[in-house]
């Protein structure tokens, strides 16, 4: 069954779980004039974003950026802490933590991987065993995924720090909190995580282009003894320089949104940001779970104790393609949709609710693919933004 397409008008709904919506303030703030990377004037609103992208990490350790996606602060972090031949504990997620333990093997490290059920998330038990049975301590680094993007699913750091300190294992902890950051609380110094993975288009809101990662005093120190090749992202390389990041011309435009993101971020307060997205989160699940009634599309996370609150991942109906829905929702009705990663391909379509987010945005979006779950013939329970009405008015009445 097919659906027209029709012209695009009025604005579009990206329910992405990254790149994200941009605040027009944003959108207005990065159209800034060209201005020389070492004017004081732009040093003043660099160090101001440095110091304030500290407190969204909540760290006070050293922060390196670079112009570069996600995926360059992953590559940074790796090369900059280790050796040729180095091994490293992997806690499997989904398609992000395959990727990042991709991208060690083809750095020349090796990968120990905890495999997990994608569905139900790891069992904490495995990662204490494997850093218990690992005396002669081969293992540097234990990589975790904070919020698995692919899977709608999170793994609690806290859990993980205190299988290294249950095992008084001295690897360090590299956390990707690429679609945490900004959506779900993460404390970068308070958890022990000695690296931290960061990027600009997901929970802060910018366009994409930059990332970045919190580095700890104990990362510093592994990082001098370090002999993976790297230049252009060498954090000694960085130090040397006034901005104490960026190898070359710094993108000015990026940190003009970055002020004013951080300034959205805090005029808000980082907690209400995240009971925000809970509630927002909350919303989508009430309405997913109300489809599923029929044989109709489910919630693909089965913990409801590690479901995200920044991506929701919800699993077709055996013998129905995803694919089929996200186009119905972007050609007839200009909603974009998440779709499935890697292995989840056509079985999965994603709705991020993380940064720029409200209820009308939230209930326009379920709205829509209610409509087009019916136009796909997709089977489901009707009615499911009715569950996530009843929700939200809950939720504003204070109950
Ligand atoms: C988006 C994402 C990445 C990749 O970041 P890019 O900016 O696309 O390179 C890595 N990890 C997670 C968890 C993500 O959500």
């Amino acid at each position: 069954m097919s659906a027209t397409a029709r012209l695009p008008r009025g604005r579009q709904f990206f329910a992405n779980p990254g790149p994200t919506n941009i605040p027009d303030s944003i959108l207005k703030a990065v159209a800034h004039v060209t201005i020389d990377f070492n004017d004081p004037a732009f040093l003043a609103v660099y160090d101001h974003c440095v110091a304030g992208l500290k407190r969204v990490l909540r760290t006070e350790q050293e922060v390196f950026l670079y112009t570069g996606s996600g995926h360059a602060a992953w590559e940074a972090a790796l090369v900059n802490l280790f050796s040729p031949g180095d091994t490293l504990l992997v806690v499997e997620t989904g398609y992000f933590s395959e990727s990042w333990a991709k991208m060690a093997q083809d750095l020349g490290l090796k990968v120990r991987t905890i495999a997990a059920d994608w569905r139900r998330g790891v069992d904490y038990a495995a990662i204490r065993a494997a850093l218990a049975a690992d005396g002669a301590h081969e293992i540097k680094a234990v990589c975790a995924v904070h919020n698995e993007t692919a899977t709608g699913m999170v793994l609690p750091l806290t859990e993980v720090r205190a299988a290294l300190d249950a095992a008084g294992h001295p690897a360090l902890l590299l956390a990707d909190t690429i679609s945490s950051l900004g959506s779900i609380d993460f404390r970068m110094d308070a958890w022990g995580v000695d690296v931290a993975v960061g990027g600009s288009q997901k929970g802060l809101m910018l366009p994409t282009g930059m990332s970045f990662t919190g580095v700890s005093a104990k990362a510093m120190a592994a990082h001098a003894g370090s002999r993976l090749p790297k230049s252009y992202f060498n954090w000694t390389n960085m130090l040397a320089r006034r901005h104490k990041s960026f190898i070359g011309t710094v993108p000015t435009s990026l940190f003009y949104g970055l002020k004013e993101s951080l300034r959205l971020l805090e005029e808000e307060g980082l907690d209400q940001v995240f009971t925000r997205h809970a509630r927002l989160a909350e919303a989508v699940r009430r309405c997913v779970r109300h489809w599923s009634g029929n044989n109709g599309p489910q919630l693909f996370c089965l913990s409801p104790d590690r479901y995200s609150d920044s991506v929701t991942a919800i699993l077709m109906p055996e013998g129905h393609d995803a694919e089929a829905v996200r186009r119905i929702a972007l050609q007839t009705f200009n909603v974009s949709l998440g779709g499935g990663l890697g292995r989840l391909g056509g079985q999965v379509f994603r709705i991020g609710h993380l940064g720029d987010l409200n209820e009308p945005m939230i209930l326009g979006t379920l709205s829509t693919v209610e409509v087009a779950l019916r136009l796909a013939g997709v089977p489901h329970a009707s009615g499911g933004v009715d569950a996530a009405i009843a929700y939200l008015a809950e939720a504003a009445r204070g109950g």
